[in-house]
This record gives C-alpha cells, structure tokens and sequence, in this order.
C-alpha cells in the first residue's frame, strides 16, 4: 500500500513521493494571533496534525511547521482599539493558541512568528524586486502578476476569469489590479521595521513564502490549509516563491473544507463561546477531536450539539473497550510473577502475521483492523473510515473480553492495535486514571469495608450505585474486579 493524496494543483489523488526518501517537509497555514481560536480553526490544526501523525505512523521524519501571523491589520486594529501594543498583544494569544492545541493534543508543530523572522522577508521581497518580479510604487511593494504566467495555477482560475469573478478595487499604484502587496508602507503611529523601501511592514503573503523557505527549504513536499486560503493566499505564496527560486514551493497542496457552525441553537446552549477553550469548559478534548475527525477533510462539517454528543458517545464506547482490555490485562498479569511483557516490536509482528491459520480469531480480528486502519489512511486520510477501523478492534476486543479465559498475549495484541491506531487518532483519554476511576476504586473498597463490618445495608447502596454508574463488579478468587458495561 502507498500513501495517496488529493492534490489541489492537479485536482487529482496522487501517489504520494516526497523530495527526500524518508522525510516529509510539510508546512500548514497558522493562525493571526488576534483572538482565541475558534472551533472553526481547530479543524486544520487537528486534522493536519493527524496528517502529521499518520506521516510519523508511517515510519517519515516530519519536519512540521505552523506560522503565527503576529503583525498584519487585524491586530493593529484591535491594538488600538484596546490600547495595547501589537507585541504584548500578539504574545497573549500565542500563549492562548499554544495551551489549546496542547489540550487538543496537536502540539507538536514548530511555530516561527513574522515578527522574528522580518530580516528573511525583506530579503525575499528585496530578490524579487531584483529580478523584475515586483516593484516599488510610494513605499509599498507589489508582486508583478503579469511577470507571472502561472499566477491562477492553485485556484484554477486564470486572470480574465478573476476581473471578471471579484470586485477589485482600482488602485493607481499597482501596474494591474491583480498585483498584491508586499510590503505596506508604516501608517503615523502604527508597528514599522525598517527596509529598502521605508519603514512599513511585510504583507500578509510574503511571510509564508519566506518563511518555509527559511525553515524547511525552497521546495516542500506538503503545504496545507483551510479551502479559503486557496485563493489568494496559496495563489500568491506559489507565485513569490517560484518567481524568486525558478522552483515550485510545494509538491502536494491540502485544503480542508469549512466547518460549518448550526446556527442560534449552539451559541444559546454553549453561551458566546465558540472558542475552542469556551467548549472545553464542558467537552472533553478527545470528543472535539472525534468530530472533527469522523467527517473527511475534503467534506463540510456541520457542527452543533448533536455532533458534539455524538462525538462524546463516540470516545466514551473506544475508551470503555481499551480501560476494560487494560484491567483484564493488569489482573492476569499481576497473577503471573516474574512475567514480562512481549516487546512492542514481537507484538507488530504477531499483528502482522495474524492471517496465519493458527491465529486466535481475535487477533485476526485485530490484525484486519490495524490493517483496514492503513489501508483508510492511505487513502487520502480517510479518518472516519480510520476511526470505524477502532471500533471493529473495539468489537473484537469485547467479545475477546467476555471469555472466561483469556491469554497475555492476545490482550497484548489488542492492546498494542489500539495503541497504534491512537498514536494517529488521539481519541482514547489521557493514561492517568481519571478522577473517576479513582471514584469507582474508593466505592469498591467502602463496599468492601461495609461488608466486612456486616453493614450489608450500605453495601447494598454502594452495589446499586455502582450498577447505575453502569460499572460491572465480579467477585474472583484473587478478590474483586470492575469493568464497565
Ligand atoms: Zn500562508
């Protein structure tokens, strides 16, 4: 099996090749550092983060990295309307973006900023300018789209199509209305940087360019983003970097389509709080994950209430089959001193040869999972279809649970094919035991304890409630053990 992608550039899936045997440059639009992220944009940076991980599952060194815009008109805007400057602005919302990923557990990108890098951009636009792909008009800089013969390759559209298609404003300092800026000459007052051209600061555009370029290369195998930086974003990126280096910026271009947020009914039951940090407040990571995730990228998400339980239930029904699995696991193993456990490597071979005839059915049953896993991964990361993979290991693994009997080493198997499959996913909760686990613990001893001071009355209580809670107790020789229904 070979990694396919759909390419934005060819409106085709592609077998995936990168530059480098083995290593994978891959560089994702980042968010401008303005506001705290909205659900909206917890699309990319999950999914493409899980593109990221399935790159890693599949044995590539990821070079990975997200920008933060942290200058352009927005967040000068909102640094005058509340009086601070754009620095301590723009570092208030890194610091917010950073703590929400690392609670959406897509953390793992390296962030360079605009404003560290503006030594970089200059000289990007300074190149183009040298070889007659921009100009200077007034102190601004514009990119020569004329020069340009490709311009329209990304968004499929060619110049004719585009005056005819958007509103563009004339503007008598650029040659023709579909020049874009580079460089923007300092308002009185307004955050500058020195240049060759007067003090200002970069566009939007360049910074992208320059920056990939600076961090992973003049050709990069992925480059990725939401469907509305197609056009011009992307368009632009592609034409400043080709036009400088004669070679394309990137191989493969990504674009996930929007989410959609459903209307009155969400805003009321979750407040104003759309922001990511809003909805953790009651939802847990892993079920924002499971939304996302369970639609394909290259399809709309319809967000609302319903979608979150559903994705609530979702992770709950994964996670109860690994903490049942575990359990199981951790009591037999403790029964067998001196045990050690298979290597994680012994046990992908065992899953990799889990078609041989002598297999338990189980691990066949995980062994086609993990497989199926693959081959939906491969596939243009197919994530739902990834994800309904889990639930069969999930099936397997509950009926292999139900056996009175049960082997080390198939649990093992099970539990390393859903390790595996997470490592990608990220749906199953964090390895602490939860606070309710400890709960579940603490009430079983209390049971225990009414029990042994002939309180049958209160271990009744405890008993019922634990039914409730849906938590199963079987009394066995080596004393009591829980599972959830
Ligand atoms: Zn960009």
């Amino acid at each position: 099996m070979t990694l396919s992608i759909y390419n934005t550039l060819t409106r085709t899936k592609e077998e995936f090749r990168p530059i480098e045997p083995g290593k994978v440059r891959m560089y994702v639009c980042g968010p401008t550092v303005y506001d705290y992220i909205h659900i909206g944009n917890s699309r990319p940076v999950i999914f493409f983060d899980a593109v990221r991980r399935y790159l890693e599952f599949s044995g590539y060194d990821v070079k990975y990295v997200v920008n933060f815009t942290d200058v352009d008109d927005k967040l000068i805007k909102r640094s005058e309307e509340r009086g601070i400057p754009v620095p301590e602005l723009a570092s208030t919302y890194i610091q917010a973006f950073l703590k929400d990923s690392e609670a959406l557990r897509a953390d793992k990108a390296l962030h360079p900023r605009v404003t560290e890098n503006i030594e970089e951009i200059i000289a990007f636009i300074a190149g183009l300018v040298e070889n007659g792909s921009a100009y200077e008009s007034g102190g601004d800089v514009f990119f020569r789209t004329k020069a340009y013969p490709k311009y329209g390759q990304i968004s499929h559209k060619n110049l004719d199509e585009l005056q005819h298609g958007i509103r563009i404003e004339v503007d008598e300092r650029k040659e023709s209305p579909h020049d874009f800026v580079l460089w923007k000459k300092a308002k009185p007052g307004e955050i500058r940087w020195p240049s060759p051209w007067g003090d200002g600061r970069p566009g939007w555009h360049i910074e992208c360019s320059a920056m990939a370029a600076k961090y992973l290369g003049e050709t990069i195998d992925i480059h990725g983003g939401g469907e509305d930086l197609e056009f011009p974003h992307h368009e632009c990126e592609a034409a400043q970097s080709e036009a400088l280096t004669g070679k394309p910026l990137a191989r493969y271009w990504m674009h996930n389509r929007y989410l959609n947020i459903a209307g009155e009914k969400m805003s009321k039951s979750l407040g104003n709080g759309l922001s990511v940090r809003a909805i953790l407040q009651s939802a847990k990571p892993e079920a924002i994950r499971y939304v996302i995730l369970s639609t394909h990228y290259r399809n709309p998400i319809n967000f609302n209430d319903e979608s979150l339980k559903q994705g609530e239930a979702g992770v709950e029904r994964l996670n109860n089959s690994f903490t049942n699995l575990i359990h199981r696991l951790q009591i037999l193993t403790e029964e067998k001193s001196g045990w050690k456990p298979d290597s994680d490597e012994a046990l992908d071979a065992l899953i990799a040869d889990g078609n041989r005839d002598d297999a338990e059915e189980s691990v066949r049953e995980a062994s086609r999972a993990l497989n199926d896993f693959v081959a939906r991964m491969d596939d243009d990361f197919n994530t739902p279809d990834a994800i309904t993979a889990m639930f069969d290991l999930a099936a397997a693994t509950n009926k292999y649970l139900l056996a009175e009997q049960a082997s080390v080493q198939v649990l093992q198997i099970l539990r390393r094919g859903f390790e595996r499959m997470d490592s990608v996913l990220g749906l199953l909760y964090s390895a602490e035991p939860s606070a309710e686990d400890a709960e579940i613990e603490q009430l079983i001893e209390d049971r225990q304890e009414a029990r042994r001071t002939r309180n049958f009355g209160r271990a009744d209580e405890i008993r019922n409630e634990l039914t409730e809670r849906g938590i199963i107790l079987e009394d066995t020789p080596q004393g009591i053990r829980w599972r959830r229904k």
